[in-house]
């Protein structure tokens, strides 16, 4: 037998999949609207692979050493994993060919529905701002080997000249991200058909050996998050069957556990037990291990190069953590990026309009690989061998910690000199005997969650200005006139508290990151969401705060039309650095809390200008949870405290909103009550209201709008569902609690189904109050 080939010594567990220009999404989207054949788009993606294989080689990687990950996707990790082991939804068994396996356009339907059958759902993926698709598991799923797409990828690869490592989510991840199928009996848990699962998986790695794979890396988050739905012994005791079954057989490529996003902690003496010939460690979110039985014969692999933020960082700092690595005994370290790339943009080189001083503080997922391969050099051939760039990283960064706008001291004074008296509001009671005097509402009250539908006319307009073709003035124009119609349009309809649209927003967050100080946005720098979707997350670098008021101007021209009242619209602070690449130079709470009296000012000139209503987003508030159960209380805390310093300068008679974007109160019902809003809106409808027992059951006593029109959809709920749903809440919540409104915000959705919708919403509200 021939000697294994190492572990390469400096590598990253993905990279983004996308495109520099969003090459993919275009490509997929063609496909779907039948412009281009499957055919075609298997070439273009095709081309992409060979692109970034190309191009991750003259970064630095080792292109015949395993170096490269296979981890392309067309749409989604899980959902390959899924088609690749046979887990097609039984509504979905219809799209299977005799072998059991579904084609391209089979699986894009998987992920976005067809007709009556529903897609599978999304759901965030661990503490990042990617969605998965969830796959459904049952008793009746049928496991086995129904795509060899995986393989014909690495086939690819060599037939390019490569030698890459191909990429896939681990069996026990899998199965924790998994739900329980529509066919399974209560309490079924799909983590229970690992055994049947684990053969799907030999079979795959042993198609990969004999294409001539090295290497395979499983990735298995799983094992990190304490916040899945089994408990850890459950956990603990799958991933030792699953790595000893796999492990222990011999005609495989050498397994490479990837384990981003936390430290693996009781997991690791656990995989150091088995076979596994390689495990990565988060050591940007996690810390060092201790010696565990076992490391002597591995390799560890060094997640030093944060793959989730965007900062060049202390290349010092990561080699010394490879040093500390390296003492721990293990058979062989090596350095990688602390979990995939797909979480960051391409390429700073690609940013025209930042300022070369904030670009040299920056490493996006090329100078991170550059990062990666300078920290394998010194790995090989000492530190003396990459002084140069060790140098050349701290000035960045010292330079960067002395920057005016990473430290105002006005903005330091102002949040050194909070008192616990800033983070509350008056009484409850007395609040709603103000609001009820100053805004005189019906029982029931109606509004909508903020934004109207971004019409192709909307969008057209702002890029017409962006690029000059029309003047801010005319764009200004083209606002109001929109903010015209949609006012008029809802006091026809008949809709209680009105909103402006939000049609000068490109983005709920990125509008913020514009006006405010301490915050840039990119030009190319699309992060993948999930899909075809991706978004340009805004770099917060600096100290927060507000110059001028910015959305004043818009909500008092609506209020001027109109004599019901309006409601002004603000996005929080936690989903402001959720949504963004956050400063890793100071606690995530000081942050918040600039990001907070930022708007805090907003809501005092927003009050001046006579606005009764003012909401304050808050849909990120579940996603930034930490999956270590220990570090969750101090989250909850600071982050309610954020929401809570921006809301509570407000007057008593301010009736202050708030919105959350699901229905899964569970681990944050306190946290949400702690928010203590006025009004708080939910998603509600998709459930078909079962969050009411939630609510009910925690005491919850401020007003609740539970969402009763699921915007996801084109469809529109009948009268009747609606006054089901409506029915629902009111056996549950007391109606003076109660209010009336959509899931979300209606920006995805056309005017012909949304002014349906919400006719049919008054129509239903209208019985109710009767
Ligand atoms: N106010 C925002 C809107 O209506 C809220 C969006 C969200 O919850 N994600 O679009
Ligand atoms: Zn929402």
């Amino acid at each position: 037998m021939s000697t294994p080939a190492p572990f390469p010594t400096g590598t990253i567990l993905g990279y983004p999949r996308i495109g520099r220009r969003r090459e993919l999404k275009r490509a997929v989207e063609s496909f779907w609207k039948g412009d281009i054949t499957a055919a075609e788009l298997e070439r273009v993606s095709a081309e992409l692979r060979a692109a970034t294989r190309d191009r991750l080689v003259e970064l630095g990687l080792d292109g015949r050493g395993s170096a490269i990950p296979e981890s392309f996707s067309y749409y989604d990790q899980v959902l390959d994993a899924a088609v690749t082991v046979g887990a097609t939804p039984a509504r979905f068994s219809y799209l299977e060919d005799a072998e059991g396996a579904v084609d391209l356009a089979g699986y894009f339907t998987i992920a976005r529905g067809e007709g009556e059958h529903l897609p599978v759902e999304m759901t965030k993926w661990f503490d990042t701002n990617y969605h998965y698709s969830v796959p459904e598991i049952g008793p009746e799923t049928n496991f086995h080997l129904a795509s060899t797409r995986l393989v014909a990828q690495y086939a690819e690869a060599v037939a390019q000249g490569y030698v890459t490592r191909p990429v896939i989510v681990g069996p026990v991840t899998f199965l924790l991200l998994s739900k329980a199928s529509e066919d399974a009996p209560e309490g079924f848990r799909p983590l229970s058909r690992l055994a049947d699962l684990l053969p799907v998986y030999r079979e795959l790695l042993r198609a990969l050996r004999a294409a001539g794979a090295e290497w395979v890396q499983l990735d298995e988050p799983g094992l990190v998050s304490e916040s899945l739905n089994e408990d850890r012994l459950t956990v603990l005791t799958a991933a030792e069957k699953a790595y000893r079954e796999l492990g222990d057989d011999t005609d495989r490529p050498q397994i490479f556990v990837a384990a981003p996003y936390a430290s693996l902690d009781d997991a690791l003496p656990v995989l150091a037990g088995t076979a596994v010939e390689a495990i990565s460690l988060d050591l940007v979110r996690g810390s060092l291990p201790e010696f565990t039985p076992g490391l002597e014969a591995k390799t560890l692999v060094g997640g030093v190069v944060d793959g989730h933020n965007v900062w060049r960082g202390d290349l010092t700092v990561a080699a010394d953590t490879l040093e500390a690595l390296r003492g721990l005994g293990s058979g062989a370290v090596a350095v990688a990026s602390s979990t995939s790339l797909q979480h960051v943009p391409h390429d700073v080189n690609d940013e025209p309009y930042l300022s070369d001083q904030l670009k040299s503080w920056l490493a996006f997922a090329e100078q991170k690989v550059g990062q990666i391969a300078t920290l394998a050099t010194g790995l090989v051939n000492g530190r003396g061998s990459i002084s140069a760039e060790l140098a050349a990283s701290a000035a960045a960064l010292a330079d960067r910690l002395a920057a005016p706008g990473v430290h105002d001291p006005v903005v330091r004074a102002r949040t050194a000199a909070l008192t616990a008296d800033d983070f509350s509001r008056g009484e409850y009671a007395a609040r709603v005997a103000a609001q009820a005097a100053a805004l005189n509402l019906p029982d029931l009250p109606t509004t909508t969650i903020g934004s109207f539908p971004q019409t192709g006319d909307i969008r057209r307009a702002r890029a017409s200005f962006v690029r000059g073709d029309i003047t801010e003035a005319q764009y200004n124009e083209f606002l109001r006139e929109e903010i015209r119609r949609v006012v008029a349009l809802q006091e026809e309809i008949g809709l209680d508290v009105l909103v402006h649209g939000e049609p000068e927003r490109n983005d709920m967050v990125q509008y913020f990151a514009e006006n405010f100080d301490g915050f840039d946005v990119t030009q190319n720098g699309w992060v993948q969401s999930y899909g075809t979707r991706a978004t340009r997350p805004s770099l917060l670098w600096g100290d927060v705060s507000r110059p001028a008021p910015f959305t004043v101007e818009w909500s008092a021209f609506t209020q001027s039309l109109t004599e019901k009242p309006v409601k002004g619209m603000l996005t929080g602070p936690v989903t402001i650095l959720a949504w963004s690449f956050v400063r890793d130079d100071q606690p995530l709470a000081e942050t918040a809390n600039q990001v907070a009296l930022a708007l805090r000012d907003e809501i005092a000139d927003l009050e001046e200008a006579g606005i009764g209503i003012i909401q304050v987003d808050e849909p990120a508030l579940r996603e930034l949870l930490p999956l270590k159960v220990a570090d969750q209380a101090d989250y909850l805390d600071w982050s309610v405290n954020s929401f809570r310093l921006s809301t509570a300068g407000a007057a008593d008679a301010t009736q202050i909103h708030t919105h959350l974007c699901y229905s899964e109160f569970g681990v944050v019902i306190d946290a949400i009550r702690a928010l203590d809003a006025d009004v708080t809106s939910i998603e509600a409808a998709r459930s078909k209201m079962e969050v009411v027992h939630d609510i009910k059951a925690s005491g919850f006593d401020h007003g609740i709008g539970p969402g009763v029109y699921d915007i996801h959809s084109p469809r529109v709920p009948s009268v009747a569902e609606i006054s089901e749903l409506i029915a629902t809440a009111l056996g549950e919540i007391p109606a003076s609690q109660v209010w009336i409104n959509p899931d979300c915000g209606l920006k995805t959705r056309g005017y012909e189904e949304t002014t349906a919708s919400l006719t049919n919403i008054l129509e239903a509200t209208r019985a109710a109050r009767g």
